[in-house]
């Protein structure tokens, strides 16, 4: 059977990234950056003071005491009208050019006014104090953000400083859910006798779109060929499907097959772990969807049923599908480093995803353990933030010993 590696390393050569488009930077958040950005010019532009002051020569002031004449007072925003000269001092504000001739910003709170002349009590400062020179943080050229960042609010602040209006990035994927299964009813109604609500397709929904997709609710399909044919259409219409349910040994498990039958090849099913092992994963073969008229690429994931276990596939394949899709580098979400807050033994088992609870503290990421009942205990793991990587080996486990993580 595939490790969880080999398996993602599948997704990776199949799933390639949407082409690219470009957005408006007021549209861009939660987007990827598709390009990477120079900065056409120097940041910043001029000598600019970075204190309400006087602008001075630090020769005049290198005793740290001194009374200068007043030439001229330079807000932000203006160019000064003067050089300073020896004896001299400009009145300056934070962010306005530094007058030529001065090399020095002494703040206004060491300074006192008289007239047209200033006094200035301070420790002698040495050339550059209070000045940030042209370039400092960036020289024209240089390179300021990569592809593959996704774009939040000191990104797109970088951007707009950089004069980008517009942005080259890739859509969000629409992702369809489909929930399958006799048993299941919509949540705003009772259960009957041997029936259970569908919570599945609210907490996939609640994932894809943190991932950054689309979500788009297919509904509940019963488990018979005609009705799951019917809406896996619909779903291929978008850029990812996915199936919760019907993808184990039951004799109504009949995801795979109808998937097979709708020209859906299968990249893999199964996959070496606990929760989750019956994952399904494919991809829409291109020719049938030129005949169907829909030209869309299609990636499938048949999730198994148990809550936890789709919750679990769905953080580690559908998310990386929806950033790879989406051109977020990496597109595999780097596991967490967490200590271990306690001792825990395990049996020889399949390599397994444990709900957990990540602080973070002095030391860095700690977890502990959360109780649960398996893989249909969804409530249990609502104490959870994240799940707990156990390789699958017997093993004693120690406070401190290290574990890789990942979190919601
Ligand atoms: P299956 O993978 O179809 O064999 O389902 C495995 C278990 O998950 C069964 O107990 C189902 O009742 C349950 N299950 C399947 N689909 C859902 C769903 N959408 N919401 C909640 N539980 C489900
Ligand atoms: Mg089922």
């Amino acid at each position: 059977m595939l490790t969880v590696a080999a398996a993602l390393e599948q997704l990776m050569a199949t799933v390639l990234p949407l082409s690219l488009s470009e957005v408006p930077l007021e549209e861009s958040l939660g987007l990827v950056l598709g390009e990477d950005v120079c900065s056409l010019g120097d940041i910043p532009p001029f000598d600019k003071s970075l204190m309400d002051g006087y602008a001075v020569r630090s020769t005049d002031v290198s005793s740290g005491i001194a009374s200068l004449r007043v030439t001229e007072n330079i807000t932000a925003g203006r160019v000064p009208a003067k050089n300073v000269g020896a004896g001299e001092a400009a009145q300056i504000m934070t962010g306005a050019p530094l007058p030529v001739g001065a090399d020095v910003v002494v703040k206004i709170e060491e300074t006192s006014r008289d007239g047209d002349h200033v006094f200035i009590k301070t420790l002698p400062p040495p050339a550059g104090t209070n000045i940030l020179l042209r370039g400092t943080i960036v020289r024209a050229g240089e390179h300021v953000l990569h592809a593959g960042l996704v774009l939040n609010g000191p990104r797109i602040g970088a951007l707009a400083e950089l004069g980008r209006a517009v942005v080259s990035t890739r859509r969000r994927p629409e992702v369809a859910i489909l929930a399958t299964g006799d048993e299941l009813v919509p949540i705003n109604e009772s259960p009957g006798p041997a029936q259970i609500r569908n919570s599945n397709a609210s907490m996939l929904a609640a994932q894809i779109e943190s991932a950054g997709g689309i979500p788009v609710s297919i509904g509940i399909a019963r488990d018979n060929r005609d009705e799951l044919q019917r809406k896996i259409q619909q779903g291929l219409k978008c850029d990812v499907l996915v199936l919760s349910g019907g993808v184990s040994a039951g004799v109504l498990d009949l995801v795979p097959g109808t998937l097979a039958e709708m020209g859906v090849t299968e990249i893999f099913h199964k996959v070496e772990m606990k929760p989750g092992k019956p994952i399904w994963f494919g991809q829409r073969d291109k020719s049938r969807q030129i005949v169907d008229g829909n030209c869309r690429e299609c990636f499938v994931f048949g999730l198994p049923g148990n809550p936890v276990s789709s919750l679990v596939c769905c953080e580690l394949f559908v998310r990386t599908a929806i950033r790879r899709l989406m051109g977020v580098e990496p597109a595999i979400v780097p596991p967490i480093l967490a200590k271990l807050e306690h001792d825990y033994s395990t049996r020889p088992d399949r390599p397994t995803y444990h709900p957990a609870r990540l602080t973070w503290g002095a030391g860095g990421f700690a977890v502990r353990l959360v109780p649960w009942h398996g893989s249909s205990d969804l409530c249990g793991i609502s104490a959870a933030n994240g799940m707990a990587y156990l390789s699958g080996e017997a093993r004693q486990y120690r406070v401190g010993d290290e574990l890789e993580t990942f979190g919601w």
